[in-house]
């Protein structure tokens, strides 16, 4: 093809706003994560329900310009529109689910929480790691129906603190979300049958509980650092 004409061809279609938002590629293979998170429930949760997502996400704000790097600030606006609100909490979810799991250590040993995030947590909650991990999971079994539960940085007092949100909402809608429930957050589990039916079946319990085998403390350490400087974490 000629380079010019191909040259337009993609200007075209950034200006249609085609490209908008994308679907981040997962920083480890399908089966990485197994035993806790099976290949076959990652295929379809993120080449299916999120790539779904970012579609959506595309099709509702279509010729507005916006990128992943904007999602935060759409994230804080959004009010009515509901395919936004779905499709951006949807994207921006998942897309911090990714990276904030690794794989189970090889010899199953838990994972030490590194500094600051680890005083952190212990400042926040009496019992420390432990009481963390019980309100978070007590936040997770709870929620009703499709959801998340998440652990993050209270805007004000910058403490940790533990919540829940419906649907694909995100505790940084300001505009939807309590205030007492708002926060930065800093670690997300997904709690929709998705995540863990083909799997743990209706055994939610479970798949919350095997979960902390796979959660990537180093990243949520860094993630915690921005948060406390009031900078969420933002999509590549
Ligand atoms: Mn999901």
């Amino acid at each position: 093809m000629d380079p010019l004409q191909c040259a337009a061809d993609t200007a075209g279609a950034l200006d249609s706003g085609i490209a908008g938002f994308l679907l981040p590629e997962l920083p480890y293979a399908l089966d990485a994560l197994a035993p806790v998170i099976i290949a076959e429930t990652m295929a379809l949760h993120h080449g299916k329900h999120h790539s779904g997502y970012v579609k959506n996400l595309n099709a509702a704000l279509e010729g507005q310009g916006y990128t992943n790097g904007d999602l935060v600030n759409v994230l804080k606006q959004v009010k009515e529109d509901v395919a936004v609100r779905n499709n951006g909490g949807g994207h921006y979810n998942h897309a911090m689910f990714w990276v904030t799991m690794t794989p189970p250590s090889k010899d199953g040993a838990e994972r030490v929480v590194p500094e600051p995030l680890g005083d952190a947590i212990r400042k926040s909650f009496e019992g420390g790691l432990e009481q963390m991990k019980s309100e978070f999971g007590a936040a997770a079994k709870k929620r009703f129906g499709s959801g998340w539960a998440w652990l993050g940085v209270d805007p004000k007092s910058k403490g940790l603190k533990v919540t829940s949100t419906p649907n694909q909402d995100n505790p940084l809608m300001t505009n939807i979300i309590p205030q007492h429930e708002q926060m930065i957050p800093i670690l997300g589990l997904d709690v929709w049958e998705h995540a863990y039916y083909l799997q743990y079946k209706n055994d939610r319990a479970s798949y919350i509980e095997n979960w902390w085998g796979v959660v990537n403390w180093d990243k949520v350490n860094k993630i915690y650092q921005d948060a406390i400087e009031d900078k969420p974490y933002v999509l590549n």
